[in-house]
């Protein structure tokens, strides 16, 4: 009888999965049009949870494991369109993530170089962008911040890709750049999906965020 009752119940169980509606979790494909490994969408998009507090950049490129390649000082990085959306006396920060914030994790790394590639420690950069859904913050603060460049002449910033907007339909990052007494030098970051010549991000898909490398180089 016991042994009866066993078969039953797990008849029971396989017909309840059987007619149970499947789950299935299927990341993006990637398409022929998609370039690999250069991706602007990884395959993978979430909400931001902070564990750490952003780090000192030498630090940082330690517990991240980041490495910068050496640089190719061609040409000086160009200079873009401010745009409607900047607001000046930013924060002073690395990361741009707040806790809940939807979006692609992204870590932007790299130089600030001078016309004759060397490292420009002390630098000054301001970013601003859009959110995912691609709206500014225009009243605070969100998605925007400054920082300066290390004893190395580098720079990190924590953000996530920004969304597009009607108006503009191309995914991009505004960016201030100043030398230690230098002039500013305004542009716009790119990514590969939608690239542009001299301003396009170089992108790494690290899994469980994006990682983009960019030089400024800028006359000094
Ligand atoms: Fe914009």
């Amino acid at each position: 009888m016991r042994k009866m009752l066993g078969l039953l119940l797990a008849f029971s169980i396989l017909t309840s999965c059987a007619n149970s509606p499947e789950i299935t979790v299927t990341p993006p494909a990637l398409t022929a049009s998609t370039p690999e490994p250069d991706s602007v969408t990884p395959a993978f998009s979430d909400t931001v949870t902070l564990t750490a507090p952003p780090a000192a950049t030498d630090d940082f490129f330690t517990q991240m494991g980041i490495s910068l390649p050496a640089p190719i000082c061609t040409t000086l990085t160009q200079s873009q369109t401010e745009g409607p959306y900047y607001i000046p006396d930013t924060p002073e920060r690395h990361s741009l993530l707040e806790e809940g914030m939807p979006g692609t994790r992204l870590i932007l790394v790299g130089y600030v170089l001078d016309q004759n590639c060397q490292s420009l420690p002390n630098a000054w950069l301001d970013f601003w962008q859009a959110d995912s859904n691609g709206e500014y913050d225009n009243t605070d603060y969100s998605l925007r911040g400054h920082q300066f460049t290390d004893s190395q002449g580098r720079y990190y910033l924590e953000t996530i890709l920004p969304g597009l907007y009607a108006s503009r339909p191309i995914v991009h990052i505004h960016v201030k750049v100043r030398p230690e007494g230098g002039e500013v030098v305004t542009s716009q970051l790119y990514f590969p999906a939608q690239p542009m010549e001299g301003l396009t991000v170089q992108t790494e898909d690290k899994g469980d965020y994006l990682l983009g490398y960019f030089n400024f180089v800028v006359q000094r």
